[in-house]
């Protein structure tokens, strides 16, 4: 394998900092040439530094100086803002662009990125629910490949690996169910933000933890899985499996179900997709399947976790009303973390914007950007009328 040149957008949160650790088991394989982050000044200088970064951005501009400062010594050029981002990410020396930044922020830099063909890393899941056919068309157009770090859909990815082009019949997505799989309804609507970022399986950031906790993850990833395989909904089975093991499951015409399994670690998935289509070795936890005993199944429930059925009816309706629903979701999850609403109006809110929502069935991207724009603006109306 030739050496590869990689930029990590978003390279001091969860997945960055697990990316950097992959990085640093083959160091002979993988360059890292830029690194950015939005607030984190004093990790991102120490990532450049032992990485020996090409660049660095620090998106909160106040931030800009310290950072430049620190990296000068070490010859690591220093820039600060959005724009930069998507200025850089372009560079002729970047082969790979891991996208881990969180939410609808990640959409214009992983946009720039395709449109200068570079292999998108793609583990900003919320860029494909925000603007996916917008997405796709343009990395088709562009030649930019697009390969998943979402654990499900790099287990998908490898399923259809051996498939010579099947049909996909049925495509079985995994969920942990999150840390209120076994509560009541009664006691999800009490939930607090600390049982809420009790993850049972996997450590993650604040946000998606959240999004896990509602099962919007799952949803959010629904929407991910059909502009990454070309599924239609319809075709996108949901099964709560509480040990992830199995981390997603492709079915064909004929019945057979292939699965994808491993200890829940998303440095699998993110070397994978750095490596692809080559397998590396990884200082993970292996199988060991007479300790395991048995895996465990069941259909999630509609009714606890409503964020399911909406991400299925906004799938449907297409258009902007994927983007609509993640905005919504973003303002929401945002404000339940500071204990302004309950958990249960995190989808509340959700429903009430897309029922408000100015649907436009064949959006471009600056209708995309509005609508976000537009439902951050009714989703935070509706947060203070709550809390009034
Ligand atoms: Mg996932």
């Amino acid at each position: 394998m030739n050496k590869k040149h990689i930029a990590i957008l978003g390279s001091t949160g969860s997945i960055g900092r697990q990316a950097l650790d992959v990085i640093r088991q083959h160091r002979d394989l993988f360059q890292v040439e830029l690194l950015t982050a939005n607030n984190s000044a004093d990790l991102l200088v120490s990532q450049a530094i032992e990485f020996d970064a090409n660049a660095v951005v620090i998106c909160n501009e106040d931030r800009y100086k310290e950072v430049a400062d620190a990296l000068n010594p070490h010859f690591i050029k220093t820039f600060a803002g959005m724009q930069s981002v998507c200025d850089l990410v372009t560079g002729d020396s970047i082969d790979i662009v891991l996208t881990s930044m969180v939410g609808f922020s990640g959409l214009a830099s992983t946009i720039a990125a395709v449109k200068a063909g570079k292999t998108i890393a793609l583990a900003n899941k919320e860029t494909l629910v925000a603007a996916g056919e917008i997405v796709m068309s343009l990395a088709k157009e562009h030649r930019a490949r697009i390969l998943p770090v979402d654990s499900e859909h790099s287990a998908i990815f490898q399923c259809l690996m051996g498939s010579a082009g099947a049909d996909i019949e049925k495509i079985h997505l995994t969920a942990s169910g999150g840390p209120f799989r076994t509560w009541s309804r009664e006691a999800i609507s009490k939930a607090t933000r600390h049982e809420a970022l009790k993850h049972p399986n996997w450590s993650m950031g604040s946000k998606i933890t959240i999004d896990s906790a509602t099962m919007m993850n799952k949803g959010l990833e629904i929407i991910e899985a059909k502009w990454l395989f070309g599924t239609p909904g319809d075709k996108i089975n949901v099964v709560v499996h509480p040990e992830s093991i199995i981390h997603s499951m492709v079915e064909y015409a004929d019945g057979s179900v292939i699965a994808q399994m491993g200890h829940p670690d998303m440095r699998e998935a993110i070397q994978f997709a750095f490596s692809f289509p080559e397998r590396l070795t990884l200082d993970n936890r292996k199988l060991d399947f007479a300790q395991l005993g048995s895996l465990s199944f069941q259909a999630p429930d509609f009714d606890k976790f409503p964020a399911l059925g909406l991400a299925y009816s906004a799938l449907e309706k297409g258009g902007n009303m994927t983007c609509v629903m993640n905005a919504a979701n973003e303002a929401a999850v945002a404000a339940f973390l500071q204990d302004k609403i309950s958990f249960y109006q995190i989808t509340d809110i959700v429903e009430e914007c897309m029922s408000n929502a100015d649907f436009v069935k064949h959006p471009d991207l600056d209708t995309i950007f509005a609508s976000n724009q537009e439902t951050l603006h009714k989703a935070e109306e509706t947060i203070k009328r709550l809390q009034m």
